[in-house]
Order: C-alpha cells, then sequence, then structure tokens
C-alpha cells in the first residue's frame, strides 16, 4: 500500500490481473521518478473520504505545470503520482460529510485541492497562498486515470453548455489565466507573452472586456500568431520585437525568465508584468531603468475558490471556447511530448 499524505486517495500497485476484484482496478498513469516517462498501470480505484466525491473520469487537460511535475521542476510530490489537474468528471460514490455535491453531478477538479482554513491567509481571502494547501496532480493524485477523488469544497459545478473535453483546460488554464487576468488591472493594451493554452482562453475574456491584446509566441512561430489573431489579437509578433503601441500590462505565460526584461520594456510607465507560471528558467539581471517609472513585476501563485466561483460565471456568458486536442489516456506520454516541443494550438486533453 502506498499512502498518500492525507491517507486518502492511496492506491496500490498491481501487475497482475484480478478477476475477483477487478471493480476495485482503474487504469491510471503513473508518475514514479523525474525524466521516466508516465507508466500505465492497475490501480485500486480511491475511496472518497468524509468530505470527499470519488468522481469518474470525462477528461483530463495536460497543463505545462504536470511537465514541471514530471521534469522534476517541482520540489517533492507525491510519489507514487496520478498526475492531471483539470479535471471534468460526473460522481458516483461520496463521503459521509459530502453536503453540496450529490451523485450523478458532473464537477471540475482544480489545481487547489486543500486549504486549512485556519492559516493567516485562509484567514485574509488569500487560501492560494495557505500555509498547508494541497495541489491536485502533485501533492494529491489527479486526473490521469478512469476515478480519482476530490474534496467536495474544492470542486466546481461545471456550466451546462460547455462538453467534457472543451470545459477541461477551463479549469487551470482558465482559471490561473484569469488570476493573471485580474493582476493587470484595467489595462486597456494587454501583451501575452507565450500563446498556449491559457493564452487562448484568456484572450478571449480580455476581447469580451474591450482589452486590446497584443501577442507575442516564440521566433517565427507564424502558426501561433495567427492563431492569436483569429482569437482577437490586434497585433501578434515575435517576443523580442517591439510592439507598436506601449502597453498597460503584459502577462508572461511562457516559462522563459528572459521574456521577464522584454516585458517591461514593452510597458508604459506605471506598467505591470504578471508571470503566470509555477516554475520559470531564472530571469536575467537588466537596467533598473527598465523597472524605473513604477513599473512592477509580480507572480500569480494558484488559485482561490473565488476566482474559480467568477470565471464561471463569466466564461459561459462570452462565451469562452476551448481548441483542445484529445488524446487517449494512455497516450499522455505523447500529449505531455508535444506540449513540450510546442506542438500543440490550444490544449492537450486526455479522455480515459
Ligand atoms: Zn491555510
Ligand atoms: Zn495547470
Amino acid at each position: 500500500m502506498v499512502d498518500s499524505p492525507n491517507g486518502d486517495g492511496a492506491f496500490c500497485l498491481n501487475h497482475e490481473p484480478s478477476t475477483a476484484n477487478y471493480q476495485l482496478k482503474m487504469r491510471a498513469m503513473i508518475f514514479e521518478k523525474p525524466g521516466q516517462l508516465l507508466r500505465a498501470a492497475d490501480v485500486s480505484k480511491p475511496k472518497p473520504g468524509t468530505n470527499e466525491v470519488l468522481i469518474q473520469v470525462r477528461a483530463c487537460a495536460v497543463c505545462r505545470t504536470d511537465l514541471h511535475v514530471v521534469d522534476g521542476e517541482l520540489p517533492k510530490p507525491k510519489l507514487p503520482l496520478v498526475p492531471g489537474h483539470e479535471v471534468v468528471g460526473v460522481i458516483v460514490e461520496k463521503g459521509r460529510g459530502v453536503q453540496r455535491l450529490k451523485i450523478g453531478d458532473r464537477v471540475g477538479i482544480p489545481w487547489l485541492g486543500w486549504t486549512c482554513g485556519e492559516c493567516e491567509f485562509c484567514r485574509s481571502e488569500r487560501e492560494n497562498l495557505c500555509d498547508r494547501a494541497r495541489f491536485t496532480g502533485y501533492t494529491l493524485d489527479g486526473g490521469y486515470a478512469e476515478f480519482t477523488v476530490a474534496d467536495e469544497r474544492f470542486c466546481f459545478p461545471i456550466p451546462d453548455v460547455y462538453s467534457d473535453v472543451e470545459a477541461a483546460p477551463l479549469l487551470c488554464a482558465g482559471l490561473i489565466g484569469y488570476r493573471s487576468l485580474i493582476k493587470t488591472g484595467d489595462a486597456q493594451r494587454l501583451g501575452i507573452y507565450g500563446f498556449g493554452a491559457a493564452a487562448h482562453i484568456i484572450a478571449q475574456v480580455a476581447k469580451y472586456q474591450r482589452r486590446e491584446i497584443f501577442a507575442f509566441t516564440r521566433h517565427g512561430d507564424s502558426e501561433a500568431q495567427s492563431f492569436a489573431k483569429s482569437l482577437g489579437a490586434v497585433w501578434a509578433g515575435d517576443s523580442e520585437t517591439t510592439p507598436p503601441q506601449q502597453l498597460d500590462a503584459a502577462i508572461v505565460f511562457a516559462p522563459v525568465g528572459e521574456l521577464v526584461p522584454l516585458a517591461l520594456k514593452a510597458v508604459a510607465r506605471g506598467g505591470t508584468v504578471v508571470c503566470g507560471g509555477i516554475h520559470m528558467s531564472d530571469i536575467p539581471s537588466f537596467p533598473y531603468d527598465l523597472l524605473w517609472e513604477e513599473r512592477s513585476v509580480c507572480s500569480v501563485a494558484n488559485l482561490t475558490r473565488r476566482d474559480g466561483e467568477e470565471f464561471f460565471a463569466l466564461a459561459p456568458k462570452i462565451p469562452v471556447r476551448t481548441t483542445v486536442q484529445t488524446f487517449p489516456l494512455a497516450e499522455a506520454n505523447e500529449a505531455l511530448s508535444r506540449l513540450r516541443s510546442g506542438e500543440l494550438q490550444g490544449a492537450a486533453v486526455l479522455v480515459p
């Protein structure tokens, strides 16, 4: 038996299929060691704890953070681990304490899987910074599996207008993208560096809010640039290029530290550069001039449940549409490798 940190959602690794307890097993993609491919395995189906629901996974999007986990760039993951934190599924069983949700409900599970509710961050509406927070697909098992468990308090009902596959990328690319967008305040001219899953969602929200989007991509990535324009960007070009107008704010979604001074150069006096990723290569040193005149740099960590409630109320009104490429669960390694090489347009979604 391999215990997860909270004793919930534990699973057994088992290589020998047994017909007697077949229903107690599920297929999952398991992360065991950085640098190794995920391994397909039949493991014990998790049991929901007191406040948890058991969810039959219908779709799980692949996030860049999953790459940071499997590449060993994030410290101390649960091991072995089922990755995946953009999960959409249906509740098939629930713990004794579950009150809000019922069997048959379709819900989404985000990155923020549990908070303590007691620390100074939790008590000041900053649960994203909770001292003891647990994260889906990192310190808790996630959605690269046929089933997963989640604390009901951290699940979001999924608006009916979305299919399972379409909704999955909203759970992180959407939510953390939205939190990044909020951090830009009322910036009118908004730069977005790295036009992947988060950017393609947030560009639609920004356009709805009548902001102008300037999309920055890898050098010569004309496909991503035309994708950005198709989503309403007023300008798209290479990251090294100076945009035709000074920006009021910029969001850096790409995990590339070199982009931070470039973005600072592109923003006007008083402008903000928001770093939207959980991991980034080192930011090179830069002259103070780039920060002078009240420019600022900040990061976005995780999400709060309030971000989720706001975003899921807003997304269907716009309506935000997601561009997805589906892969069978067993091809999780292939989906990760395409994300790494930048071959995806929009988001990869695993379907069990
Ligand atoms: Zn806390
Ligand atoms: Zn994510």
